[in-house]
């Protein structure tokens, strides 16, 4: 497992219960998000309505799963946690919907991957919270209309373009998280570093948070290790010079690239002049799987500009050459 990898390692869910922020003053930055989603839920609540349905869209490790607990916090509901790929038949989404509470929030997270059959019981329920059910099969077949309790729907997905038009148009509220910038992040390790009783000081967490890809779950994971070193190697406090020890050993460097991102970008400039390579031609070279180069080792060096995506393929850039100190391709 990378030590940057954004998706969620069975060891961050050890912390994460007691770090995860569960109110939206400790939810730090995506200022619009939080600007708007306050006053969301402040009219619901004036109304005594439930909210309307919520889609958080954004890459892993950013907060959507977060903010939906949040979200039902504020709400003063209970929250049903399910994803895409759990929900099989339309019979097991029927089954999560009639056990609701009036007002609950139903977070379903990687929503993009129901099936067709399970996203056509979502239609009614989240417009007119009824279910329409057939009993019985052939001739003597018919049509039963369920009433709901008024729920939130809250639906998260990496991939908002992979959402079908009449799920994506059943959403009154739209939230896109953006990658943090590093005081952002510097001040989400502070805030965990407090919560797990460890001394830190500003210093070690801007460095932490410069080298955690933009992706709070990434800091949150490096701040864990260098505990590990300060506890080991240290006294148990974080200080500047073994933070950035601890990062050395650890293989990350200053933004945040490893072993993997060189393999990437190394083969570009090395075998192909730095681009343009079509994807396929990159994956021969350095054996990787087209799709998990595009999902997971571009976003952020898209990101931080050391990559671009041409008609023609892949490229590196400039700013890329410099920060290698190699010279650019004539
Ligand atoms: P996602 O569902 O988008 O993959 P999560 O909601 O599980 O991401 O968040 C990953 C980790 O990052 C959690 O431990 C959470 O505590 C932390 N986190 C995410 N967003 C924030 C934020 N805005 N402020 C503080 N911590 C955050």
């Amino acid at each position: 497992d990378r030590m940057v990898s954004a998706n969620e390692q069975i060891e961050d869910s050890f912390t994460e219960p007691s770090i995860r922020p569960l109110n939206l003053t400790d939810y730090i930055g995506q200022t619009d998000v939080k600007r708007n989603l306050e006053i969301f839920i402040e009219a619901a609540k004036l109304r005594q309505e439930c909210l309307d349905h919520v889609l958080i869209y954004g890459p892993p490790g950013l907060g959507k799963t977060t903010l939906s607990t949040i979200i039902a916090n504020e709400m003063d509901v209970q929250i049903r946690t399910t994803s895409g790929p759990a929900i099989e038949r339309p019979g097991d989404l029927a089954a999560i919907l009639t056990a609701l509470e009036p007002g609950d929030v139903l977070f379903i997270d990687e929503i993009h991957r129901l099936n067709r059959s399970v996203e056509e019981v979502l239609y009614p329920a989240m417009e007119d919270y009824c279910l329409d059910i057939v009993i019985g099969k052939g001739p003597t077949a018919r049509s039963v209309r369920l009433d709901l309790p008024p729920f939130t729907l809250v639906g998260a997905t990496t991939r908002a373009g992979m959402l079908s038009a009449p799920l994506r148009d059943r959403f009154g509220v739209t939230a896109r998280l953006e990658y943090y910038n590093h005081d952002e992040l510097s001040e989400i390790v502070e805030r965990s570093a407090k919560v797990l009783e460890l001394e830190l000081d500003s210093t070690s967490a801007l460095e932490i948070a410069r080298r955690s890809r933009g992706t709070p779950r990434i800091a949150n994971r490096l701040l864990r290790r260098v505990r590990d070193f300060a506890q080991v190697k240290g006294d148990g406090v974080i200080t500047y010079s073994l933070s950035t020890h601890a990062l050395e050993e650890l293989q990350v460097d200053k933004l945040g690239l490893d072993h993997i991102d060189y393999k990437f970008l190394f083969g570009i400039m090395d075998h192909f002049k730095g681009g343009p390579v079509g994807l396929e031609t990159i994956s021969a070279t350095i054996g990787e799987e087209a799709e998990t180069i595009e999902d997971v080792y571009e976003p952020y060096l898209l990101q931080i500009g050391f990559i671009q995506r041409t008609p023609r393929g892949r490229m590196v850039t400039p700013l890329c050459y410099q920060h290698f100190k190699r010279e650019l391709p004539s």
